[in-house]
């Protein structure tokens, strides 16, 4: 061991040559990708030999722990080894045991622990947040506190000692945010991005939350490793606000230490989180990403999945953050992009979304994202954050007053649900109306021109009675949805979401589940595509097998039907008590699996409370006619085929009983206690393929008249709660992964809309 250079830059993997080893001190870069390098082996002290590292050549191969691995150039450069050349080094370090012959193996294993101890952190926060009161408090600097913005464009750093671990201290220049504009911004940006920084410092002031936590929301989108100083604790316990900030640690997945860097407190108990994050030990550490809403989201995956497909983007780079930066209009990220493969391709691709984002939402994509980060804290701070002293209101504010009030809340949104349920049953009616009439002329035409015979059987009896009968309550389901999303996007709903927490909390559930549960008003299918957004694997899960009771669109004309027949002086009234009981029996269910099934703990997570904006007409419409088409596309494919299958089968053999007769009394003895005929059983049967089927089975079988007030209500719970559509069972399958969950929700439905019917018409029966 003689003659070494003393290297003063760290050494990284790929500067290994053939035939070279060394030995990992640690693994930067961030997120998946850190994590999956960590996870083939290579760990701090792990001894890696370089099997083939030809200049120009990637991938290189490694052996590591007895097995061969190949990694890109660039992720081998964010491996930080040390190398024997570096061991004299060592020896100057009293660290190292001195005994004489020691196995160069063992020690550069030893060093390299050593050298693991050296966390490099970076201080990053809003001007005059407390970086340099925090950095002197430390390392005793007397570096000049108070800032001038713009002045200085240069990071000061100092090293010092806590708890057996060096750490290496940068004070960045304060900035507001991460975006391109000022150069301080791009400094600090960039430093993050390209010197991987063991951990990142956010240092936040307890005096501004709102605004200090935005620099937050990017950081997180960048996937920094992060621990949150909340500085100015002592203004915060003086100004006798309430703060949870475990809470909003645990919902962002940062931890957060209360700090008073002026006076030094908490310093140590800030570099103690420092280094369990550093180690992995940290139980908050949690990457969560911030929801745009679905209008953004819907941007950033497609341009996500656009950077997915270029080979040549590196690892070094957030796909998401990426695309965030772009639809942002970053002007650093476009540079980027430009220079990779497909960049041209991306950026008009960019352009097209950034067009869609500014047609739906009517603002720029730029203020779409300020604006969503912004409801992002606005919901994180309304669930840790009270304020002791009334403060200035705004309209937001004076409308979140009234709409997330403790007591006025419920029956303002209770109300809001009863109008929807009425205007949908009652606005609907006029064009159902002149839908039926002209159903009814079309029939009467076909009728009269066509010869008699089994084609005009069919045409009439089957397909226009069929499809026509379910298509009369298009303008009902439009109604709905036009309700669904005005609450969306006027941000309503995510009131509603937010008040409806505590309900949702006593079912096992977070408010972020309630809106997937609204939507499965309209249709379960995309409802249950919703629950994507919720991070807790067992809230989603119990979410998504509850969601079936939500009462979609498809059998509002089951209702409409059998309602307004028995029931027309009430039909609102009956509409909404049998919604309301698919949400009852939703609890009930949601309670049972928490307690039997997913019992584990739940993460906190934030609810965003996007500012109020009055819904576009053109979101509203496009969301509308999105709709429509979807109702139209299954009319005109298993709505007609169930049509003809249920003409043919009543239609054959044309001696003797039809088919539907024998199915029928096949069925009897299992619909009899509930008081259904043959017709219904088929028709119920029918609306497994959709729900509406049931209408045009009805209106084919002439079922309608065979009931009474009691069987319609009995039969309206049973087409409520039983066998959710094909479509819906795919859905599941496909958002659960599971046959096991998917086919015990069928079984279960089943099952308890039979119970559910038999009780109502066994008791009923007693009354009337
Ligand atoms: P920087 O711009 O982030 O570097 O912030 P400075 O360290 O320059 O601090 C800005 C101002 O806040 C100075 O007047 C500090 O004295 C004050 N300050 C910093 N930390 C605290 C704290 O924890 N509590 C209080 N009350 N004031 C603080
Ligand atoms: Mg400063």
């Amino acid at each position: 061991m003689t003659n070494f250079v003393v290297k003063t830059k760290n050494m990284r993997l790929a500067d290994l040559r053939t035939g070279e080893s060394g030995i990992v001190v640690k693994v930067a870069g961030r997120g998946a990708f850190r994590k999956r390098i960590i996870e083939m082996g290579f760990v701090k002290g792990k001894r890696v030999d370089v099997l083939l590292n030809a200049p120009l050549k990637d991938p290189i191969k490694y052996k590591i722990m007895d097995f061969e691995v190949s990694l890109r150039r660039s992720e081998a450069a964010l491996i930080e080894v040390i190398h024997e050349s570096e061991i004299p080094s060592v020896s100057d370090d009293a660290v190292l045991p001195e005994k004489a012959k020691i196995d160069t193996d063992e020690l550069l294993h030893a060093y390299a622990l050593q050298k693991g101890k050296k966390i490099r952190v970076a201080l990053v926060g809003n001007p005059n947040a407390g970086k340099t009161s925090l950095f002197n408090a430390i390392t005793g600097a007397h570096e000049h506190v108070g800032n001038y913005g713009g002045v200085t464009v240069d990071a000061k750093a100092q090293r010092f000692e806590h708890k057996g671990y060096t750490i290496q201290l940068v004070d960045l220049p304060g900035t507001y945010s991460l975006s391109s504009y000022t150069p301080e911004e791009r400094y600090v940006r960039n430093y993050v991005q390209d010197n991987h920084p063991d951990v990142v410092i956010n240092i936040v002031a307890a005096s501004n939350l709102e605004r200090n936590l935005y620099l937050t929301t990017q950081l997180i989108d960048m996937d920094a490793r992060m621990v949150i100083a909340l500085n100015m604790f002592d203004e915060l316990e003086k100004s006798g606000d309430k703060f949870d900030y475990d809470l909003l640690g645990k919902m962002i997945g940062i931890p957060i230490v209360p700090t008073v860097s002026k006076y030094g407190r908490g310093i140590g108990e800030l570099f103690d989180t420092v280094i369990d994050v550093y180690e992995e030990r940290n139980p908050v550490i949690r990457h969560v990403h911030i929801n745009y809403g679905e209008i953004l989201e819907q941007g950033i995956t497609q341009i996500q999945k656009m950077l997915h497909t270029c080979p040549d983007l590196g690892k070094n780079w957030s796909s998401r953050y990426l695309s965030i930066q772009l639809l942002e209009k970053d002007k650093d990220a476009e540079h980027f992009v430009k220079n990779l493969s497909i960049g041209d391709s991306v950026i008009d691709k960019r352009d097209e979304v950034c067009r869609q984002i500014e047609q739906l939402l009517q603002e720029d994509s730029e203020s779409a994202f300020i604006n969503a980060r912004y409801g992002y804290i606005a919901g994180a701070l309304k669930e840790t954050y009270q304020v002791s002293k009334t403060e200035e209101e705004d309209t937001t504010r004076l409308l979140d007053a009234i709409v997330t009030h403790k007591v006025f809340g419920y029956p303002i949104f209770l109300l809001f649900m009863f109008v929807m349920f009425q205007a949908t049953f009652q606005l609907g009616a006029y064009p159902l109306e002149a839908i039926e009439w002209a159903v009814a002329k079309l029939s009467e035409f076909v009728q009269n021109s066509m010869a008699p015979g089994a084609l005009r059987d069919l045409i009439t009896d089957g397909i226009i009675q069929g499809v026509g009968g379910v298509i009369v309550f298009l303008p009902n389901i439009l109604i709905l949805y036009c309700f669904i999303s005005f609450m969306e996007d006027s941000g309503y709903m995510a009131r509603a979401a937010f008040i409806m927490d505590k309900i949702m909390h006593k079912m096992g559930l977070h408010g972020k589940s309630f809106i997937p549960l609204v939507m499965g008003f309209g249709c379960n299918v995309p409802a249950l595509m919703a629950t994507r957004t919720i991070e807790s694997h067992s809230s989603r899960m119990i979410t998504l097998l509850v969601l079936p009771f939500m009462s979609c669109s498809a059998r509002l004309p089951v209702y409409i039907l059998l309602a307004g027949t028995f029931f027309p002086q009430n039909a609102g009234a009956v509409l909404f008590a049998v919604y309301a009981t698919g949400v009852i029996l939703s609890i009930i269910t949601a309670r049972l699996l928490r307690r039997f099934f997913f019992k584990e703990e739940e993460v906190p997570f934030v609810m965003e409370l996007p500012p109020y904006r009055l819904p576009t007409w053109k979101s509203v419409a496009i969301h509308v006619w999105d709709r429509s088409r979807q109702y139209l596309r299954k009319m005109g494919g298993i709505i007609l085929l169930a049509s003809i299958v249920v003409w043919a089968l009543e239609y054959f053999p044309r001696e003797g009983d039809s088919f539907i007769v024998q199915l029928g009394n096949w069925l009897e003895p299992v619909m009899r206690p509930l008081g259904f005929n043959q017709n219904i059983g088929v028709s119920l049967l029918s609306g497994m393929a959709a729900k509406e089927v049931v209408v045009s089975t009805m209106e084919i079988l002439n079922a309608v008249e065979s009931l009474t007030p009691l069987t319609a209500l009995s039969m309206m719970l049973f087409v409520l709660i039983y066998f959710p559509c094909i479509a819906t069972v795919s859905a599941m399958h496909h958002e659960t992964g599971s046959w096991k969950w998917t086919l015990l929700s069928v079984l279960y439905t089943t099952v308890l809309a039979w119970f559910v019917a038999f009780l109502v018409y066994q008791i009923g029966s007693f009354f009337v």
